[in-house]
C-alpha cells in the first residue's frame, strides 16, 4: 500500500486489478431492478462529453446501470471550453447529443465530482463495478522543451488550454477565473489546428480593439466569419492603419508538415505530396484571411527574461530530415514580445493508479481501449491519443463501449444487494453536490450564463 496526494492510504496497481476482477458471490437479495436487458451489470464512466456521454448512451441503451462522473457541472468538456465559442450552432448541437445521451433512467449522473480529487480510481474499484471506462480528455498543455520556461507562466507566458478557456468565458456574467490578455505581437509557438485557433482568437481580439477603439463595428462573430481583411477593406482601412501588427505563429518544420490535413493510410509519395499542397493552401488561406505572420522551420531554443517576466523567445531555423526538425547551427536569434503562447499539444492529465507511457496513458491496444495491467478499465476518446476530433472522439467512444459490452459479456451478474450498495453510494455523492437525480433539472440549473 501507498498514500495518495492526499496522504489517503492507497492500493498498488495489481491491487486495484484484482478488486475490478472480482466479484462478489453472495446470495441474491429479492430487490427488483430494471438492469437486466444485459444481466445486472454496473459501468462507470469518467468524463461525461463527446466520447464518455455516447458511451454511456450505450451501455444505458442496454439495460446496464451506468454512473458517470463529470467533474464540471456541465459535461460538454472541450466543447464548451476548447472549441472555440464562435462555434455557436455546432457547440449546441453537441451540447444537445451530450444532454440527450446522459437524460437516461438507467444512467446515475454524479457532476463536480473529479477522479483523483474527490474520490480515488482505488476507491470507485472497491465498488466492485464490472467495469470502469476512462473519458477524460487530455487537459495538460505538453511542456513547451524549452528548460525554465515554466516559472513564466502568467508573466509573459501562456500555455493554449487555459487561455482558450478564458476566450469561451470571460464574457459569461459570473467568470471570476483569471484575466488573461492579448496583446498585438503576441508569438504562438505551434503549428496544429488548435495553434490556429490562438491564432485567430489573438487577431480577433486586437483588431476588434482597435476597430472599437475607433468607434468603428469590430463584433467578434463577424470578423470570424468574414475574416479580417474583408471588413478592413470594406472600411477602406490596412492593419497598419490601426496601429496592429498581428500576431506571428511560428512552427518546427515545413508548412507542408503541418497537421491541417491528413494523409490516408499507407500514403505514397505521391500522395503525400498532394496533402502537402492541400496544408500549403489551407495556411495561405487563413494567412490572407486574418492577417498574421507566419515564419515555418523555426524552434524556440531559449526565452529572454527581464525582472519576473518573459520578454521574448531564442529561435535557432531548422532544417527537415526524414521528417524531424534539425537545428541549424549559427542561426540562433532573439525575438521579443510582449507574450509568447504555447500551443503544441494537449496530453491526458495522470490519474493515480494508472500507468503512464511518456504523455498517455499505458494503453493494450487504441481499438480497444484496455488499460494495461487494470483488467476491467478502459480508456476511450481524447484520453487516449491526446488528439483528435469531435467525430474521432465520438466514434472512438463507441468503439470502446462496443469492445467494452463484449467484455462485459463474460463477466458474472452483480448480486442485487450489491447493486442497492453502489446505488447508495452513488446517491451520498450525488447528495454532496446538491444534484437530486433529475438530469434536465441540473442542466437546466447550470446552464453557461450569457
Ligand atoms: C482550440 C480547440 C479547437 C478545436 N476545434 C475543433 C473543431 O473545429 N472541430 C472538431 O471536431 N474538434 C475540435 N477540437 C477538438 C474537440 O473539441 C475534441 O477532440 C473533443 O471535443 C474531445 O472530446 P472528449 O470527450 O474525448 O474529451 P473532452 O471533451 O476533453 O472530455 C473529457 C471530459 O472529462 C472530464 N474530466 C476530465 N478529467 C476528469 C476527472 N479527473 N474526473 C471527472 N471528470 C473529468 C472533463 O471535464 C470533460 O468533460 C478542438 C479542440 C481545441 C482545444
Amino acid at each position: 500500500m501507498k498514500t495518495d496526494n492526499f496522504g489517503r492510504l492507497s492500493k498498488t496497481r495489481p491491487e486495484i486489478a484484482a478488486i475490478v476482477a472480482l466479484n462478489l458471490n453472495q446470495e441474491d437479495v429479492s430487490l427488483s431492478s430494471h438492469y437486466t436487458a444485459s444481466g445486472r451489470k454496473v459501468v462507470l464512466v469518467v468524463g461525461c462529453a463527446v466520447a464518455g456521454s455516447e458511451a454511456v448512451a450505450q451501455f444505458a441503451q442496454q439495460g446496464i446501470l451506468t454512473i458517470a462522473i463529470e467533474q464540471n457541472a456541465r459535461p460538454y468538456g472541450k466543447i464548451e471550453d476548447g472549441l472555440p465559442r464562435w462555434h455557436v450552432k455546432q457547440r449546441r448541437q453537441e451540447y444537445d447529443k451530450i444532454n440527450a445521451k446522459l437524460d437516461h433512467p438507467n444512467v446515475r449522473f454524479v457532476p463536480l465530482t473529479k477522479l483523483s480529487r474527490d474520490i480515488s480510481l482505488e476507491e470507485i474499484v472497491g465498488w466492485k463495478l464490472n467495469a470502469a471506462c476512462l473519458a477524460v480528455g487530455a487537459w495538460r498543455d505538453r511542456p513547451l522543451p524549452v528548460p525554465g520556461i515554466d516559472a513564466y507562466v502568467g508573466r509573459g507566458f501562456y500555455y493554449q488550454n487555459p487561455f482558450v478557456y478564458w476566450f469561451n468565458h470571460y464574457e459569461d456574467s459570473d467568470y471570476n477565473g483569471p484575466k488573461y490578455e492579448a496583446p498585438d505581437g503576441t508569438i504562438v509557438v505551434g503549428g496544429g489546428l488548435a495553434s490556429l485557433d490562438v491564432v485567430k482568437i489573438l487577431q480577433l481580439e486586437t483588431v476588434g480593439r482597435a476597430l472599437k477603439a475607433r468607434g468603428l463595428p469590430g463584433e467578434m462573430l463577424e470578423l470570424e466569419q468574414k475574416g479580417i481583411k474583408r471588413p478592413l477593406d470594406a472600411l477602406g482601412l490596412t492593419m497598419a492603419d490601426l496601429g496592429v501588427k498581428g500576431c506571428i505563429l511560428y512552427y518546427r518544420r515545413r508548412v507542408e508538415d503541418m497537421p491541417l490535413a491528413e494523409p490516408p493510410d499507407n500514403p505514397t509519395s505521391e500522395q503525400m505530396a498532394k496533402v502537402g499542397m492541400v496544408r500549403r493552401k489551407l495556411l495561405q488561406n487563413f494567412l490572407d484571411k486574418y492577417l498574421f505572420t507566419f515564419h515555418e522551420r523555426h524552434v524556440p531554443v531559449g526565452f529572454i527574461a527581464e525582472g519576473d517576466r518573459l520578454v521574448g523567445l531564442k529561435f535557432a531555423e531548422t532544417e527537415v530530415k526524414d521528417g524531424k526538425a534539425v537545428i541549424k547551427p549559427g542561426t540562433e536569434k532573439e525575438v521579443r514580445a510582449p507574450l509568447v503562447i504555447s500551443s503544441v499539444g494537449s496530453i491526458p492529465e495522470p490519474i493515480q493508479g494508472i500507468e503512464m507511457k511518456g504523455e498517455l496513458y499505458r494503453i493494450k491496444d487504441e481499438e480497444t481501449g484496455e488499460v494495461e495491467g487494470l483488467s476491467g478499465v478502459f480508456a476511450l476518446g481524447n484520453a487516449v491519443t491526446g488528439k483528435g476530433n469531435i467525430l474521432l472522439s465520438m466514434k472512438h467512444g463507441r468503439l470502446v463501449a462496443q469492445h467494452v459490452l463484449k467484455y462485459l459479456a463474460g463477466q458474472p451478474e452483480l448480486q442485487l444487494s450489491q447493486i442497492a450498495a453502489i446505488e447508495a453510494k452513488v446517491k451520498a455523492l450525488q447528495e454532496r453536490v446538491g444534484y437530486s437525480g433529475n438530469y434536465r433539472e441540473w442542466i437546466a440549473k447550470v446552464e453557461a450564463p450569457v
